[in-house]
């Protein structure tokens, strides 16, 4: 059987020895999962030890408030494809480190560049700076569109914050309410639906007036 691109992709990564991670006590790489042909793609920061045993991204606590959240903003996990910044699950989840980040990014933006999403939500600081290309809090950019050459970046705060520090949760909430907003003011109507592909909101997205472009005055 032929691969995809995105397959191949996956393949050419399944052993990767490119950085430290490979030798810190990780079970598997962990590539990504859900609707290769979604419009709406999710971004964490790196694998936990669920993920990691697994081989999806999450799947653990803060998969289950990331699933509550996609729900009340209209979205399925298998309309949305997840990935992390970095495929390994580092050490006693600390951290990604800068050289794990450099090594692992350029196959996250193979990734977006084969998916073809046009809205990538980040979830957290680490994916929200490694898209952004900007070293941004997350409480400053978070639920706003940033508009990228491609796809529309559209930061969110990691679920994770909301099982250290509970108040988070309603942040979280209020967060993907605006998502929702946003996605129904740029939905298309639906186009038909096979076992393969189900449906997936498809996105219009115009390019932004330079007022929109020019977010971080530069
Ligand atoms: N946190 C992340 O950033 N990614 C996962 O896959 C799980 C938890």
């Amino acid at each position: 059987m032929t691969l995809t691109p995105l397959q191949e992709l996956a393949k050419s990564l399944h052993n990767c020895q490119r950085c430290k991670l490979a030798k810190l006590g990780r079970s598997q790489v962990v590539f990504g999962v859900g609707n290769p042909h979604a419009s709406i793609m999710f971004v964490g920061e790196a694998p936990g030890a669920n993920e990691d045993l697994k081989g999806e991204p999450f799947v653990g606590a803060a998969g289950k408030i990331l699933n509550d959240l996609l729900a009340s903003a209209g979205l399925s996990r298998d309309q949305i494809y997840i990935a992390n910044v970095i495929k390994c699950r580092p050490p006693d989840n600390r951290d990604p480190e800068q050289d794990e980040v450099e090594t692992c990014k350029p196959f996250l933006l193979q990734q977006i560049q084969l998916i073809r999403p046009k809205l990538v939500c980040t979830l957290g600081n680490w994916a929200t700076q490694t898209l952004l290309e900007r070293k941004v809090g997350i409480t400053k950019v978070k639920a706003q569109a940033f508009y990228m050459k491609d796809f529309v970046i559209f930061p969110l705060l990691h679920p994770a914050a909301a099982l250290h520090q509970g108040n988070l949760m309603d942040t979280l909430k209020e967060d993907f309410k605006k998502l929702k907003e946003f996605l129904d003011k740029h939905s298309k109507p639906a186009e038909p639906t096979s076992a393969a592909s189900p449906a997936a909101p498809t996105l219009q997205i115009d390019p932004p007036n330079p007022a929109q472009m020019d977010l971080f005055g530069s």
